[in-house]
């Protein structure tokens, strides 16, 4: 696998990325608990994790 893709591909575990979509608390700030075809988030505001697939998160991650 090449390692030229950058973007969100480049999040890795304890990171905090940023959503276009708000979590219903007004946040959009998550750091990075799993990474796999799933991506758990923890939102950073309320502490609540979030579970979204990897296509979602790569289309919503700024
Ligand atoms: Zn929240």
């Amino acid at each position: 696998m090449s390692a030229t893709k950058t973007g969100p591909n480049l999040a890795k575990i304890e990171s905090k990325v940023t959503l276009k979509k708000p979590h219903p608390c007004g946040s959009n700030e998550f750091i990075v608990i799993q990474m796999g075809i799933e991506v758990v988030l923890k939102c950073l505001k309320c502490s609540s994790f979030v579970r979204i697939n990897k296509e979602r998160f790569d289309r919503f991650v700024k």
